[in-house]
């Protein structure tokens, strides 16, 4: 019998590139159907842990387990992990209906279960008067809604972004922050979300791990974040310009 406490928990968690250590003996448990924002300075190691989660990079040493499983080893696919990124590619001669059921028919599920899917993403997103246009008739917003959707009809444990905000305008990463918010409330997903936005994080997180050099230098509410910082360092970050 497995106890499963975590949806996802990092053991001692070192990462190289060739010379260069970028992660080192990084610990992390994240809760079932938490929303974990990970903040830190640019280069402090955020994607390199979440594509570490993905299955994206070989880790030096260490363990990961996602929803009991030991993955460390796992190829991407069978984490049970979707992950959305920065820049997303929609496939742009593809309606938006056909970009979010693509995976699914290539996954050969079958057809009633493919639009079920796809109704239920649209209808979550607020994109359903969007699906028969192609991606050049969308805002950046909207696009970028249609890539999270992808992730979405996967049916996916465990979400992972990669600063999926941070190509758009201050006014529709406002709009996506509360859709985004409004999504995890539906949804039971466990989230955790890369972002160095400090209202992102603040607006958007159960937990915050802050990040410097690769090392975790504080995991706590935004509010105790803010109001009870544990070092120097994390005192300096929160309130200072990103
Ligand atoms: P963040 O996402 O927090 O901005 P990254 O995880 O992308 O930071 O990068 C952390 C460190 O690892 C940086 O010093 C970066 O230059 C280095 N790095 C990232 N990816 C690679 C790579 N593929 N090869 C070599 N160094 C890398
Ligand atoms: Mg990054």
């Amino acid at each position: 019998m497995t106890l499963m406490t975590h949806s996802v928990e990092i053991r001692d968690l070192d990462l190289h590139f060739g010379e260069l250590q970028v992660l080192h003996q990084l610990n992390l448990d994240i809760e079932q159907g938490e929303f974990l924002v990970l903040l830190g300075s640019s280069g402090c190691g955020k994607s390199t842990l979440l594509n570490c989660i993905a299955g994206l990079l070989d880790i030096s040493d260490g363990q990961i387990f996602i929803q009991g499983q030991n993955v460390t080893w796992a190829e991407p696919s069978e984490r049970g992990i979707g992950m959305v990124f920065q820049s997303y590619a929609l496939y742009p001669q593809m309606t938006v209906e056909r970009n979010l059921s693509f995976g699914l028919k290539n996954a050969r599920l079958p057809k009633p279960e493919i639009a079920k899917r796809v109704a239920r993403a649209a209808e979550v997103l607020q994109i359903e008067p969007l699906l028969k246009r192609k991606p050049a008739a969308l805002s950046g917003g909207q696009r970028q809604r249609v890539a999270i959707g992808r992730t979405l009809v996967r049916d996916v444990d465990v979400f992972l972004f990669d600063e999926p905000l941070s190509n758009l305008d201050a006014k529709l990463r406002a709009d996506l922050r509360v859709e985004l918010k409004r999504l995890h409330q539906q949804l039971a997903n466990t989230m955790i979300y890369v972002t160095h936005d400090q209202v992102e994080a603040m607006t958007l997180a159960d937990r915050i791990a802050i990040m410097k050099g690769g090392r975790i230098m504080q995991l706590s509410s935004p509010d105790e974040i803010y109001n009870r910082p544990q070092n120097l360092y994390v005192a300096g970050f929160i309130g200072s310009p990103a």
